[in-house]
């Protein structure tokens, strides 16, 4: 049973160093438990969080404990009435090969699902965030401008393509070329601008010439810089992630900007507002998976996966994925 434990706390961006792979023996489930080996591991930017002990909404991974995350596993022993041996189900298994479970927690996933892995993307976590942040906070009309950042990844790519199919004008920001072409050509939104560009503001202002009714903020820093001459009168923020900050291990140098800053949430009425997709929204999430699911089966939403082999390569995927070099939602396959 490989393992893989949290060795060290980073300090600014993680490093192979602040892992530890590890064997143990496969554990035996008593009367009531069932064995679970993971077939697919979820990699998503809230790990950071966990590898740091700064107080936070949830509880830090200890040191040598397993790297927390959502996990797409098969039923190898079960002892438990409710389940059999070769169902699939989501768990929250970690960063590891096996794991005991008495069931709580777990959603099943039937005997056979078409896309398993799913269930850690689209149709799980990621897109539960999109669909809520989106729609509950940002509240979108037809023809709004929205914005979205990591406009290719797990959540932004559906952030812009819910918005499409809501009616609204949809600018992506992403890094690179590539990235952009596959928001405007396969995702379908309007424009998408590279914020590695030198004139990256000057490109996101030519692009909202209607001012951004809808900014939904993944990452902060010199994107959310951009964004905010260009907000409208009335603009709604999703204040989803701020990843551009998760390796910052002090404030930026320059002028305090927080007068600016609460000067024009004044003048223009801007709601901001932070949320935890779980934590929050937990008790909507089968309208979100039914309304999903149709969009899926309609053609109406494009899914891409950044698949990465085998559970060693999940420290070298993290830490790219903070760094933007996943091209989709990042899924390990663990075996
Ligand atoms: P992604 O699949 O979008 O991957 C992260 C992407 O962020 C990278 O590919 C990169 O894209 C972009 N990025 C990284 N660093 C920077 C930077 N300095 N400036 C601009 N962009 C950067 O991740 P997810 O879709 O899983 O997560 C997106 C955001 O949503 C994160 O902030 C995450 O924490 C947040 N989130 C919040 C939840 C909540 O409940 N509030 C739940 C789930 C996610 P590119 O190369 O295009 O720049």
């Amino acid at each position: 049973n490989r393992q893989l434990l949290l060795a060290s706390r980073p300090v600014g961006a993680p490093t192979p160093e602040n892992f530890h792979l590890t064997e143990t023996t496969i554990p035996s489930p008593q009367q009531g438990e069932l064995l679970l080996k993971a077939v697919y591991l979820s990699l998503d930017p809230y790990m950071r969080g966990r590898m740091s002990d700064k107080k936070s909404y949830a509880e830090p991974v200890g040191i040598n404990e397993v790297m927390v995350g959502g996990t797409v596993c098969q039923v190898t022993v079960s002892h438990h009435p409710d389940y059999q041996v070769g169902e699939w189900v989501l768990a929250y298994s970690g960063w590891q090969d096996y794991a005991v479970s008495n069931g709580e927690g777990l959603i099943k996933l039937g005997m056979n699902p078409t896309h398993p892995s799913y269930a850690l993307g689209v149709m799980g976590m990621p897109g539960f965030t999109a669909y809520m942040g989106l729609l509950d906070i940002g509240q979108p009309k037809q023809g709004d401008t929205i914005v979205v950042a990591a406009a290719t990844g797990a959540v932004g790519s559906m952030v812009g393509q819910i918005g499409k199919i809501k009616g609204c004008r949809v600018v992506g920001i992403a890094g690179g070329n590539e990235k952009c072409q596959y928001a405007k050509e396969t995702l379908g939104f309007d424009e998408c601008i590279d914020h590695h560009a030198a004139n990256f503001a000057q490109q996101l202002a030519d692009a909202c010439t209607d001012g951004i009714d809808i900014y939904y903020e993944n990452v902060g820093g010199k994107v959310f810089d951009a964004v905010l001459p260009l907000l409208n009168t009335g603009a709604r923020i999703p204040l989803c992630g701020l990843i551009s900050q998760y390796n910052a291990t002090s404030l930026p140098d320059g002028p305090d900007r927080m007068n600016m800053l609460m000067g024009q949430l004044l003048v223009k009425r801007i709601k901001m507002q932070g949320f935890i997709i779980f934590d929050d929204y937990a008790h909507r999430y089968d309208e979100f998976a039914q309304q999903m699911s149709q969009w899926l089966a309609e053609g109406k939403i494009h899914y891409r996966e950044d698949r990465v082999e085998g559970l060693e390569q999940a420290p070298q995927a993290f830490i790219g994925l903070l760094e933007g070099k996943n091209f989709g939602k990042v899924v390990v396959k663990v075996s």
